[in-house]
């Protein structure tokens, strides 16, 4: 009898536990997600769930060991294993001159000083790529978040990510590291 009770009575007691549960789960994947999206760019390392695309025709590619060469060990880190530079400290964070934006690592021309913009974030945003198509993106589901990946669609290189509270005319932010990019100012 008393053996019965308590078998009747765990599916309600197991589903109540599991309506807990999952609230708690929620409200830390909101607390998590307000988090992020107040430091606005990637915080840790990504990894994206997307399976690589075919690649381009001109894509360039590198073992780690080639790439280890030509590129320093921080820069090496956020382009090839998707770090990220701490926010506030990168070398571009502030250029304000005319020029180009190219891939850090294999050259390609990724943004302009005329789409970059001030966003506060303590990354170099811009609300634009210089071509469409150059820089490609990708679902990243890390850090118990959607949010999506750019990269260099030439080498692969991770640039940073990209949101949806960019200014006029797109209404994008390309949230990029410092290191990703080589500055190229106008002559
Ligand atoms: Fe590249």
């Amino acid at each position: 009898m008393h053996g019965r009770l308590e078998t009747r009575d765990l599916p309600r007691a197991y589903s109540l536990l599991t309506m807990l549960r999952s609230g708690f789960t929620l409200s830390i994947l909101l607390g998590s997600g307000l988090l992020a999206g107040a430091l606005a760019c990637a915080r840790g390392d990504a990894q994206t769930s997307q399976p690589p695309s075919k690649p381009r025709a001109d894509a360039i590619m590198k073992t780690d060991d080639e790439w280890k060469k030509i590129l320093s060990a921080e820069e090496f880190h956020i382009l090839r294993e998707k770090g990220t530079e701490r926010a506030f400290t990168g070398a571009l964070y502030k250029e304000k001159r005319e020029g180009k934006y190219l891939c850090r690592a294999c050259g390609l021309e990724l943004f302009s000083s005329q789409t970059k913009y001030e966003s506060g974030s303590g990354w170099p945003s811009f609300y634009k790529p210089a071509k469409e198509g150059d820089v490609a993106e990708h679902r990243d589901t890390t850090l118990g978040m959607v949010r999506t990946e750019v990269t260099c669609a030439r080498c692969g290189g991770h640039l940073g990510h990209v949101f949806e509270d960019g200014p006029q005319p797109t209404g994008l932010r390309y949230c990029i590291n410092s290191a990703s990019l080589k500055f190229e100012p106008k002559e």
